[in-house]
């Protein structure tokens, strides 16, 4: 008798601590999301290039990118 008593305070301490458990486990996988690196468009040649190693310069009020030094060079020579 004593053996069932022990078993159904074990299941109902499980029951009770999965659903933690289970938010413990997710919220490192949750953190990790991160956005994808974005593509902007080079305006001299056109070429698409990830948006962290693209020049970006603030021109007229908005912010243009280019894929290289020598496009930079090329739009400020227009
Ligand atoms: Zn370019």
């Amino acid at each position: 008798m004593r053996v069932v008593l022990i078993l159904f305070s074990l299941a109902v301490a499980l029951a009770l601590l999965a659903p933690l458990l289970r938010r413990l486990s997710q919220r490192p996988f949750g953190a990790r999301v991160e956005l994808p690196d974005e593509l902007v468009k080079c305006l001299v040649c056109n070429t698409y290039v990830v948006k962290t190693r693209a020049l970006s310069r603030l021109e007229d009020g908005e912010v243009r990118h280019f894929c290289s030094a020598e496009c930079a060079r090329r739009a400020a020579n227009r």
